[in-house]
């Protein structure tokens, strides 16, 4: 399983669609200050569930989307898709390719989320990703401030991230879901 395709619509500078493909080993995406490299690593966070503003730098969730510029007026909708390759099916999901896409409108702040272009919860996408590495509490994602934190992190707040590790973050979760019922 790998990030085969990002796709951006709408979300922050990515006006216009537009499609990064990645292969498999390491990729580095180089370019100017401000040219929107953090927008693509925002934009995978945003799909894989963030719910905070803040944490993809913003105030409100609609400051992901496109604001305008000089000669643009602004987006009413931002769209990502995240294509990922799962002929290993390592993606416990019955298809070697898993699309997953989110979507926000500006005018209700409404969001609507899809795996493989059929409308599920964001529920779904997070069951769908737990224990697999990638969530977005995970170090999937490391930014500049992640190993200052977990470093001094108590061990009872590491914790969660080797359960992750470990496969049994989905366990628990499913525990304290029968638990509550
Ligand atoms: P650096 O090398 O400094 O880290 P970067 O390539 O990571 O830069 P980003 O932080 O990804 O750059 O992009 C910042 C740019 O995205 C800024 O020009 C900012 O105006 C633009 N931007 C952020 N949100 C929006 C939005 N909602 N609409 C339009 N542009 C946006
Ligand atoms: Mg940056």
């Amino acid at each position: 399983m790998y990030l085969k395709r990002v796709e951006l619509h709408g979300f922050k500078s990515f006006a216009d669609k537009s499609v990064i493909e990645f292969t498999p080993g390491v990729t580095g995406i180089v370019g100017p200050n401000g040219c929107g490299k953090s927008n693509i690593t925002d934009a995978i966070r945003w799909v894989l569930g963030e719910k905070s503003a803040k944490a993809l730098r913003g105030d409100n969730m609609s400051d992901v989307i496109f604001s305008g510029s000089e000669d643009r007026k602004a987006q009413n909708l931002a769209e990502v898709t995240l294509v990922f390759d799962n002929e290993d099916h390592y993606l416990d999901y019955d298809a070697n390719e898993v699309e997953i896409t989110r979507r926000l409108y500006r005018i209700n702040n409404e969001a609507e989320y899809y795996i493989n272009r059929q409308p599920c919860r964001l529920k779904d996408i997070t069951t769908l990703i737990m224990d697999t590495g990638l969530g977005k509490d995970t170090l999937s994602i490391i930014s500049q401030n992640n190993i200052n934190d977990f470093v001094a992190q108590k061990p009872e707040e590491r914790r969660p991230l080797f359960e992750e590790a470990a496969g049994v973050a989905k366990y628990k979760a499913r525990k304290r879901e029968s638990v509550a019922k």
